[in-house]
């Protein structure tokens, strides 16, 4: 016995020669997703996908899995049957019997792909809908119904579901290129993380921390929170830890308001340069717009200027508490509020909220920003690669 899955793709419909790509892209990515499982098979099927697992598989596993997975417009675990009348009939109503009560409405609608199959698909409609209405007591609602099964009759098989999961939309993993997420130990950028991942994009990650020893760093809940955001997916990635020590010490001599602008311009600066490495075309931030001092438009314009690189933001006009709970979704929320010491953290008590370059470019000449910036790179780059392979 096994449990199939329907996996329909949404926006994936709209593009034309890129949809093969798209489709095989979603396959892979379901395929790698369920990576650690025994006899999980993911095929194209007809305009959908499928996915077939051991029955010893609890549903509530592989449709968790599934709702994570960017692409899935919904997916319906279905019932599969040879295509004869009244196989489908005994199929529909087992179907109904568990989801169908006296009080529900419900509409049959069958497609037939294969058109030599004896009744037309309004007759398939009639036949089953009158024996499912004979069972549960149930009324057939054609406008507006509560349940909607769906018989699909094809040569070989015929497909029958009714409940529809919801997927979280966007596109797959993979199918936009890869962007390098700017990542702190705090509760947005990993949410920035998981949206645009949502958009298709695979990404790795960079923080800048002050930690001391191979040990501390490799175990630090950075290292946790970047596997937790790609572990859905079962995406490798690699991850640079940064040490912010040399630029901590340039600039501990100075006590200067736009110290955080400054901080994030140098960020900015050593993320595109990494960037560079993987020819990665855009940098991802958690800023959203006003929330805490630096992220004045102002500031957000100054710190821009930092790269050529396009920094995108997903968050920008998100609210703290949408972003809260879609962190409490990804499961970094518990990581996010665990006490750790940030540089950001130690820089200006009154930080400017109106940054003028001309400032801040003083300062980064002060503290010769090029300089730590080059031995930072040389010497202060740690690279942790994050996979998931075996089982
Ligand atoms: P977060 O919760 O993501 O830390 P925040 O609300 O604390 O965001 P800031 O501290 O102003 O906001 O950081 C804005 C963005 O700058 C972060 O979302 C992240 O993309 C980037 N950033 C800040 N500090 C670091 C760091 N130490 N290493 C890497 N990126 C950072
Ligand atoms: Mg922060």
């Amino acid at each position: 016995m096994s449990r199939t899955y329907i996996v329909h793709y949404g926006e994936l419909g709209l593009k034309g020669r890129n949809r093969i790509t798209f489709e095989r892209q979603l396959v892979n990515n379901i395929s790698r997703a369920f990576g650690d499982l025994e006899d999980v098979t993911v095929s194209r099927f007809h305009s959908y996908l499928m996915v077939t697992c051991p029955a010893a598989l609890r549903a509530s596993e592989v449709e968790a899995r599934l709702s994570r997975l960017p692409g899935i417009a919904y997916f319906a675990p279905v019932t599969v049957t040879a295509p004869k009348v009244e196989l489908i009939r005994a199929a529909a109503v087992a179907m109904a019997e568990d989801i169908i009560s006296p009080a529900t409405r419900f509409r049959i609608r069958t497609t037939r792909g294969d058109k030599r199959f004896p009744l037309t698909s309004p007759e398939v409609d009639r036949e089953v809908g009158a024996q499912v209405q004979r069972v549960t007591g149930a009324p057939v609602d054609l406008s507006e119904p509560d349940v909607t099964l769906a018989i699909q009759i094809y040569e070989e098989a015929a497909y029958l579901f009714a409940r529809r999961i919801p997927g979280i939309g966007g596109l797959p993993l993979g199918s936009s290129g890869r962007v390098l997420v700017l990542f702190s130990g705090g509760i947005d950028s990993p949410v920035a993380a998981h949206l645009i991942m949502k958009r298709g994009c695979t990404v790795d990650f960079v923080h800048f921390h002050l930690l001391r020893g191979r040990e501390r760093i490799r175990g630090a809940k950075i290292v946790s929170m970047a596997r937790q955001v790609l572990a859905p997916h079962r995406a490798s990635g690699r991850l640079y830890m940064v040490s912010a020590a040399p630029f901590e010490a340039a600039m501990a001599p100075l006590d200067s308001r736009v110290a955080t602008v400054v901080f994030r311009r140098f960020i900015v600066r050593a993320a595109a340069h990494l960037a560079a490495q993987r020819k990665t075309p855009a940098l991802v931030t958690g800023e959203s717009v006003g929330q805490v001092a630096s992220q004045t438009l102002r500031n957000i314009n100054v710190i821009a200027r930092a790269t050529k690189l396009p920094i995108l933001r997903p968050l920008v006009g998100m609210d703290k508490q949408e972003i809260i709970s879609l962190a409490k979704e990804v499961g970094t929320y518990e990581l996010s509020i665990q006490p750790y010491q940030d540089p950001c953290s130690l820089h200006a008590r009154r930080p400017a909220t109106h940054a003028r370059l001309r400032a801040v470019r003083d300062v980064e000449a002060q503290i010769a920003a090029d300089a730590v910036l080059q031995e930072t790179l040389a010497h202060h780059v740690e690279e942790i690669r994050i996979s998931f392979e075996g089982r």
